[in-house]
């Protein structure tokens, strides 16, 4: 794999990552806010890109397919000369937890009972066959998986997450789940409408969530095209792909 430091590639990486810090930057301080933890979103990029920006002080990387995911993690791992967290986004099939809480740190998509359930159970799975030494430990063996309740903020489909009203309670099934950690809420501005007011509907749920469970103060939203109206309402988390890796090429 080929990631030299100083190759076209890794410069070009930097300076779009130096444009997408500093655009948090202003947001946050334009806002009074703090500055979120920015998740670069690796989708359709190879493994080499992952190396590059870890290189570049990158800690946090998302994706959003298990299978694209599980083979970069892989790839990477015995690479890696620091830590890197794995934050899958991306819809879950309940039969692919298994395989995700392999590698990853967080799931930001969890939308209903039935993944929270199976979640919860992969996870003590995997920790009992990592200790008989059958798989490599992934990071749920040393902490909790850390689940965000994804909702969706369309005005009247309900696709891509949990409808409002079922947030509070997916978080707390999180909570009692043994081997999950309830880390907060999660949302993908809705499609031909405004942001802002959608990361404030956002806001207002994470307040219901942490009124009964503080410690669940995760919220994650804002992504290339929207970054700035999530920072400014208090996003602890943005998941910025193509601003940092570029356009995604196209699929097939
Ligand atoms: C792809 C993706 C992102 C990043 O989107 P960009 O527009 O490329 O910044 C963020 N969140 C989710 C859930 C995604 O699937």
């Amino acid at each position: 794999m080929s990631a030299g430091a100083d190759d076209a590639r890794s410069r070009e990486l930097a300076e779009a990552l130096g444009r997408v810090r500093a655009r948090i930057g202003a947001a946050a301080r334009g806002a009074g806010a703090a500055e979120p933890t920015l998740i670069a979103v690796t989708k359709f990029f190879p493994a080499a890109d992952v190396l590059r920006l870890h290189r570049l002080g990158v800690r946090d990387v998302g994706e959003n397919r298990d299978q694209e995911a599980a083979a970069k993690a892989r790839e990477v791992a015995e690479l890696l000369d620091g830590p890197l967290a794995w934050h899958f986004v991306g819809q879950l099939q309940s039969n692919k937890a298994k395989s995700v809480v392999r590698y990853a740190s967080w799931v930001h998509s969890v939308d209903r009972g039935s993944l929270v359930t199976a979640l919860g159970k992969a996870v003590r799975r995997h920790r009992e066959e990592a200790a008989a030494g059958q798989v490599p430990a992934g990071p749920c063996v040393q902490q909790d998986l850390t689940c965000l309740v994804q909702v969706s903020l369309d005005a009247e489909e309900h696709r891509g997450g949990a409808r409002p009203e079922d947030v509070v309670r997916l978080a707390e099934q999180i909570a009692a789940t043994e081997g999950l950690r309830a880390g907060g809420v999660m949302a993908v501005a809705p499609l031909g409408a405004a942001a802002g007011p959608a990361f404030d509907r956002l806001q207002d749920l994470s307040h219901r969530v942490r009124e009964i469970l503080p410690e669940a103060a995760a919220v994650s939203a804002g992504m290339s095209q929207d970054l700035e109206e999530a920072v400014a309402r208090g996003a602890t988390h943005v998941r910025v792909g193509s601003d940092i890796l570029g356009p995604r090429p196209p699929v097939g």
